[in-house]
């Protein structure tokens, strides 16, 4: 009874369409509830009725986080080039250049000033649409340069991570990174400096393994994935199954890994009282 099946699914589908104009209302991802985009802003995009945190960009963190029109960018020109000459799919300048066109950022971190309730902050914020999140050249030299202009200006520095890792087409100058950051972020603990980690999904590999872990605190979104190598490699690895809630945010908690676990609607409020105590 094929024809019967075949005309049941395409009820449904006609049915879906009718109630779901296109970008108005989003499936959840959590708990499969039908969202409506203004409803899904109101709750700073995530589920009202599962919490599900859903994936969203630099310039909704930046309203989310910041006091309003207090944000003010610093290298925002940096763009990548192409210094391996480096061809996966396709050409990595073509990549970029498509990536640019597609997302209008420059690269996958916005950096600057701000003020969270008149505190002056210096705020990096990561991408996950450019490219994965990953981090190469530009993103190394933007937080680096982010942690500088924290430790000039007094001003405690957060870094918000959403990563696949280091950028493979730019190979070992995107190893570099890592120290790089981590050794200004160093240089900003020396001074006194407060520096925030705010931790979302996913935020994996090498921005793991250099500043996202790094945080005098770290703060994760609830339900992040969290960890170095992803699930399905350690899976593989070690042959066996893994247990539930792995390297999700809840579970770093539990192991030590991450300080707490705040929902978007009070990361700003969290940050806020955290930089009045620390500057106490
Ligand atoms: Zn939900």
């Amino acid at each position: 009874m094929a024809w019967f099946r075949r005309s049941k699914a395409s009820i449904t589908h006609d049915a879906q369409r009718k109630d779901m104009p296109d970008g108005l209302w989003t499936k959840c991802d959590g708990c499969g509830e039908i969202i409506h985009r203004m409803q899904l802003e109101q709750h700073l995009f995530t589920c009202p009725k599962c919490n599900y945190h859903f994936r969203i960009g630099s310039k909704e963190y930046i309203q989310i986080l910041l006091d309003e029109k207090s944000f003010k960018e610093l290298d925002k020109k940096m763009r990548s080039t192409d210094p391996l000459e480096f061809t996966d799919t396709k050409r990595y300048r073509d990549r970029i250049r498509d990536t640019m066109a597609k997302t209008g950022l420059n690269d996958a971190v916005r950096t600057g000033m701000g003020k969270i309730d008149g505190q002056d902050v210096v705020l990096a914020c990561m991408d996950f649409s450019f490219i994965g999140g990953s981090m190469g050249s530009v993103v190394g030299e933007k937080v680096a340069r982010a942690a500088v202009a924290a430790r000039k200006e007094k001003a405690a520095l957060i870094i918000l991570s959403s990563s696949g890792g280091a950028r493979m087409m730019e190979g070992a100058l995107s190893l570099m990174q890592l120290a790089k950051t981590s050794a200004r972020l160093a240089q900003l603990d020396s001074a006194g400096i407060p520096f925030f980690s705010i931790l979302t999904d996913p935020t994996t590999g090498g921005v793991t393994a250099s500043y996202a872990m790094l945080g005098d605190f770290n703060i994760a979104e609830p339900g992040a994935l969290i960890g170095f190598a992803g699930p399905r490699v350690i899976k593989q690895t070690i042959g066996k199954d893994l247990p539930p809630g792995f390297q999700r945010s809840e579970f770093q908690l539990d192991h030590g890994f991450v300080d707490c676990v705040v929902h978007r609607k009070e990361l700003r409020e969290t940050i806020s009282r955290l930089i009045r105590l620390t500057a106490a």
